[in-house]
């Protein structure tokens, strides 16, 4: 049956407005569900840019600096950089980006690598793009200065943003571990670059073991100085860690957040504080964070009015595009396209942006709400 007869399959519901004609997701094939995911217009609030190489792009980049690698193959280094076919776990997980940090070899590798993830995403059809990096991991292969990768990031982004209709804006990371004459530092980029397109502060790294109090006081100063804060909690650590981000971290977004469902005096403060959890749900199975995506508290977040929204995570390490886990939303955790398209104007509503533009981006995705997804293949 044809995608346009089946537009007439419209749900019941006296809510709808500008989507009234989303066919049910139930009445579609894989393929047509597929396409139609694709061709959504979509944001990415939580991508990494070193979870972004492209396989081919490590091989060039390894063959040209003679990086020692066990295999020169796109194929062969399928296994040693993506989790797929892993056992999960949260530490193997994190071991991928030991391997990938070897890449930032040059200027010109950071640049090419940065460039890639914007036309990725653009091919994704994803319209508003968070990428978020560590300054520390990226200058670390060959001691380059902090200020000179940022630059170098957010150049390259922004030349790649001219020749791809995505919006990309940027996060700087800080690995739970730093210290904080370090933190510091970034956070000092993160406020010196704010007119290149950086608009957050970002804690990542290992939740297990490093709580990062002594950090909190630096993503405090963050949000006094109007930059967004979104912090890693819940994913392989407890409720708890979530309850931190907020109250101490002052979080706007939860990276992951899975654990605060356990809590329902946590889940009461995401809910009071309209706190935005970015969910990642193929990373969540890779690190173990979830045993199933059928356990997955997703649809129990949404179901609950929390404001959860959609992302890939580490799009190489994971194996995955955003249309991918839309897709898996919709056919492993039986999300409809009514709650995708929630979790589209959720991240609008969370992005860190200043509200003229959010207002302009709202714009563009209420425009092409109907427009774009119902055309025909
Ligand atoms: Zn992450």
């Amino acid at each position: 049956m044809a995608l346009l007869q089946r537009r007439t399959q419209r749900r019941n519901t006296s809510s709808r407005t500008s989507h009234e004609a989303w066919p049910t997701s139930e009445a579609l094939s894989f393929r047509e569900l597929r396409e139609i995911l694709h061709r959504m217009p979509k944001i990415d609030l939580h991508r990494h840019l070193e979870g972004s190489l492209r396989l081919q792009t490590l091989t060039e980049i390894a063959l040209e600096h003679g990086i020692d690698l066990p295999s020169y193959r796109t194929e062969d280094l399928r296994r040693y950089v993506q989790a797929r076919n892993d056992e999960p776990d949260y530490h193997r997980f994190l071991a991928k980006f030991r391997l990938l940090r070897r890449f930032y070899q040059s200027r010109a590798a950071l640049e090419r690598i940065a460039a890639e993830v914007v036309a990725d995403a653009a091919e994704d059809n994803v319209r508003y793009l968070e990428l978020r990096f560590n300054p520390i991991a990226l200058s670390r292969a060959q001691r380059f200065p902090l200020r000179d990768v940022v630059e170098w990031v957010t150049g390259a982004i922004s030349q790649a943003q001219q020749t791809h209709p995505v919006t990309v804006r940027l996060i700087l990371q800080i690995g739970r571990d730093e210290v904080p004459r370090v933190a510091e530092e970034i956070l000092e980029l993160a406020l010196a670059y704010r007119a290149r397109g950086i608009v957050g502060l970002d804690l990542a790294g290992d939740e297990v073991n490093y709580p990062a109090h002594r950090l909190a006081h630096i993503y405090q100063r963050a949000r006094q100085e109007g930059l967004g804060v979104t912090i890693h909690a819940g994913e392989a650590g407890g409720a708890a860690n979530v309850r931190d981000a907020i109250l101490r971290f002052h979080a706007q977004r939860i990276g992951h957040g899975l654990h605060a469902m356990e809590n329902s005096e946590v889940v009461r403060l995401l809910m009071e504080r309209n706190i935005a959890l970015e969910v990642c749900p193929t990373s969540n199975l890779q690190t173990g964070a979830i045993y199933s995506f059928s356990h997955h508290p997703l649809p129990d977040m949404l179901a609950l009015g929390l404001r959860a929204t959609l992302n890939t995570d580490d799009p190489s390490i994971s194996d995955t595009t955003l249309t991918d886990e839309y897709l898996v939303a919709v056919t492993a955790m039986g999300l409809n396209l009514e709650q995708i398209r929630t979790m589209v104007f959720n991240a609008l509503d969370a992005a860190f942006l200043p509200e003229v533009e959010r207002a302009s981006l709202r714009e563009q995705f209420t425009a092409w709400d109907t427009l774009q997804i119902l055309e025909e293949p």
